[in-house]
């Protein structure tokens, strides 16, 4: 099964439009988490090869920020037919890599296709202004310039489309790339290699490099004065790494960080709808997604039937190899992710949690958790505080509005969060309060490639999709003139 799907697959640097070997030999294992069997050997770049990248990246800037906007645009939107022509093998190599169901890595191809189609159309809407100085009289003509190389660093939860969120605005933009992938899902990327240079994306304006020297290499990088933009998704932990590292340059930096959403249900919600938007919220990807439902705070008067009705439906979901027939939950990615979900439950049991459907781990092989449903879970529990990243949902009753939308903003996170409500004005009034860079009224879903994607508090800094994705990688240009 395994080698028909990796036949075709690169596992070498892709540096300047060429396949090459990390520059110390240096090499480290695939898994597939459903078995726990090794699937590839990837290369691993050094310090050496990063800079390498830099140089590719650099070599090919002029030439490509001078293309024209339309040239551009025809090229990426090539790159969303050539996904898209080959989907299904995209999705299976997700789901072996990373684990998730196959309907979700399908899921993940379209939307991640859909950000070099977005950005095709955005690459000839570069608009600036021009206006006249109040007491000077002179003009002032403010244009967006393709700010330079930027180091793109992505998490494994969503291989493809974590990549694609930034690749597509930067390409736009005219800016060159380097991307440094996830160790645990280097392949979809390699794989994307062939499929970017058949669009016509010319050598050296995208550059791939895994590499298992994540910290040095990365730091190397963002000490090159050659590089001018960061973009990370990843873990606030990281995130805030690298903004130490970024500020010695003043790189600028671009941060999707980590998340602990909250799920707002009121007594007046629908709970049908409030059970199919919790069931997005909290189970694509398996949970292991920065915008997942994480504390579900449920009005006491409607807790006893969402409970119920999200205890059938988890307990109803198939789980095994992605890769299977109607399985819809597949192994978490590693041990390590596993072992933190399994900590999560017991620590929640302990504080008298109790487990309505889940929280028994299988037999290996694979790295499986079961759907989950644990109530009565107090405050000071951890899953209730940090990022599950697994399939669980945790839930807590509340009486009054102002008692939801406090316990909902006690976090340091500010990624998204959830609320249903039949009262539209109700709905409006909470989201405002609500101190969160995106907000789900009454849908479980909020990322889309036309949507300005981001997080507030310790959740990030700027926003990734929209018009506003673009800007992370433009400088803005002032000129003065009379004429
Ligand atoms: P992570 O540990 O922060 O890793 C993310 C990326 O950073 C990986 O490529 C990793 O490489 C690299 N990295 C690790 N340490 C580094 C260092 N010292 N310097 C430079 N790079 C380093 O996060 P993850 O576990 O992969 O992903 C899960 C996290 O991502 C969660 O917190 C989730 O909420 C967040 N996330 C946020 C968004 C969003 O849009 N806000 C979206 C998706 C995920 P290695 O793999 O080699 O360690």
């Amino acid at each position: 099964m395994y080698e028909n799907l990796l036949a075709n697959v690169p596992t070498d640097l892709w540096i300047g439009g060429k396949w090459r070997k990390a520059s110390d030999g240096g090499r480290f294992d695939v898994t597939d988490p459903a078995t726990e069997k090794t699937i590839a050997s990837v290369a691993s770049a050094t310090v050496d090869d990063a800079i390498a990248a830099v140089d590719a990246a650099q070599a090919a800037f002029e030439g490509w920020a001078g293309r024209k906007p339309r040239e551009r645009a025809e090229i990426l939107r090539k790159a969303f037919d050539l996904i898209m022509r080959d989907a299904e093998r995209f999705a299976k190599l997700i789901t072996l890599e990373n684990g998730k169901a196959l309907s979700d890595s399908r899921g993940e191809v379209a939307y991640a296709a859909e950000f070099f189609r977005w950005y095709a159309e955005e690459a000839v809407r570069n608009i600036g202004q021009i206006s006249m100085a109040p007491a000077s009289g002179a003009r002032i003509v403010a244009q967006h310039k393709p700010a330079g190389v930027a180091v793109l660093v992505t998490p494994w939860n969503f291989p493809a489309a974590m990549a694609t969120r930034k690749i597509g605005p930067a390409l736009a933009a005219g800016c060159p790339v380097v991307l440094k992938p996830a160790s645990d899902t280097p392949l979809t990327m390699l794989a994307l290699m062939p499929a970017l240079e058949e669009a016509g994306v010319p050598p050296g304006v995208v550059n791939v490099i895994p590499s298992r020297s994540s910290g040095k290499v990365v730091s190397a990088m963002l000490h090159d004065p050659r590089v001018r933009v960061v973009s990370f998704t990843g873990s606030t932990e990281v995130g805030r790494k690298l903004l130490h590292e970024a500020a010695d340059n003043i790189v600028k930096p671009a941060m999707e960080l980590g998340g602990n959403a909250p799920f707002l249900v009121f007594e007046d919600a629908d709970i049908d709808a409030a059970i199919e938007g919790a069931m997005i919220a909290k189970m694509r990807n398996m949970g292991e997604a920065c915008t997942a439902a994480n504390r579900f705070y449920v009005h006491e008067k409607v807790h006893d039937e969402f409970a119920k009705k999200l205890t059938a439906k988890m307990s109803g979901l198939k789980m095994g190899n992605g890769l299977d027939d109607g399985v819809a939950l597949g192994p978490l990615v590693n041990k390590e992710g596993r072992d933190k979900v399994i900590e999560l439950v017991d620590d929640a049991v302990a504080k008298g949690g109790k487990v309505l459907t889940g929280g028994k781990t299988p037999d290996g092989p694979g790295f499986f958790y079961p759907a989950t449903v644990v109530t009565n879970v107090p405050s000071d529990a951890k899953m209730f505080n940090e990022e599950i990243f697994g399939p669980v949902a945790a839930i807590q009753t509340f009486k009054t509005e102002d008692e939801a939308i406090k316990r909902a903003n006690s976090t340091e996170y500010g990624l998204v969060a959830y609320l249903y409500t039949k009262d539209l004005s109700r709905g409006m009034r909470v989201s405002e309060k609500l101190d969160f860079g995106m907000i789900g009224l009454n849908r479980g879903l909020v990322s889309d490639p036309a949507a300005p994607f981001g997080g507030t508090k310790q959740s990030g800094l700027g926003r990734e999709g929209a018009a506003e994705g673009m800007k992370e990688f433009l400088e803005t240009q002032y000129v003065s003139v009379t004429w």
